[in-house]
């Protein structure tokens, strides 16, 4: 997940200048996605998904799922150790890099010393921060791997002490090219991999209402158009033509099957069919 921490100008804040936001954060994402898909910057891409997204701040999101060819999947801690880390770097070794993870990739505070967070809900944050302690990462059941947190690192971020357990993974290399929060996952099962498609197709934000009287009338058109969220950021966006997704293939139901310019076909009768068999090139 890629986020825009530009700043434009000192007086301003990001999202009073919708237009450059939306400009800079394209050719941002550009770039990751050349890196990702045609550079390898984590390994070889042989398939890949993405979908924008904007806070109701206003500050646009890019969470892009990247599928790697069987000889680069991370299947070992020290393959994960080699591109991403969940904790703070040294000050004195490499400084840049630890500017950029205390202002973008430090969660919190939260927890039994800031209860009141945002993402805290009825006394837990949602996203299960602080995490453990660990010595060494190891390789999950559940298809996310345990990123090593070592006890010796701490940082000063937004008035507390914080430690290795509030980190947000990341890349090194990302980080110090981009100077942006980029949260790097490893999905190792195919339950994790259902879940971050499901993530990335989970549509339009939008603001809740609550009617107090007359009688409802549902009409769904009426109710998309009336409550979806848009922000000046988003506007902008859409006004220049940006796309909201992107993907390498499309998955077409009873078509015919054509390698050459990635479109696969998915057999109609074939509902069974498993994922690792549709995405072929
Ligand atoms: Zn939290």
């Amino acid at each position: 997940m890629a986020r825009n921490h530009g700043k434009f100008a000192t007086t301003k804040h990001t999202t009073d200048c919708p237009d450059l936001l939306a400009c800079v954060f394209n050719l941002k994402l550009k770039s990751l996605m050349d890196d990702l898909t045609v550079h390898g910057a984590l390994g070889k891409s042989i398939a890949h998904v993405n979908t924008i997204e904007f806070q109701k701040r206003g500050l646009p999101n890019a969470h892009i799922l990247i599928i790697l060819r069987t000889d680069d999947k991370f299947s070992t801690s020290e393959h994960i150790d080699k591109f991403v880390r969940a904790e703070i770097p040294s000050s004195t070794e490499n400084p840049r890099l630890h500017e950029i993870v205390k202002k973008c990739l430090i969660h919190g505070p939260c927890g039994i010393d800031s209860p009141g967070a945002p993402c805290m809900e009825a006394g837990q944050c949602k996203k299960m921060f602080p995490k453990e302690f660990r010595t060494e990462t190891t390789m999950n059941v559940s298809g996310y791997p345990l990123s090593r947190r070592r006890l010796d690192d701490t940082a000063f971020v937004r008035g507390g002490e914080m430690d290795n357990r509030f980190v947000v993974p990341y890349y090194p290399y990302l980080l110090l090219k981009y100077n942006a929060h980029i949260n790097v996952k490893v999905c190792t099962s195919l339950r994790a991999v259902k879940y971050i498609y499901k993530y990335i197709y989970k549509g339009s934000d939008c603001a809740n209402m609550v009617l107090t009287a007359g009688q409802v009338q549902y009409n769904e058109i009426a109710n998309y158009i009336d409550a979806r969220y848009v922000t000046a950021p988003e506007a902008m966006w859409q006004l220049l033509g940006s796309h909201m997704h992107g993907r390498s293939h499309a998955v077409l139901g009873g078509c015919k099957i054509n390698t050459n310019d990635a479109r696969v076909m998915v057999p109609v009768k074939s509902k069974r069919s498993r994922c690792s068999n549709i995405i072929v090139r």
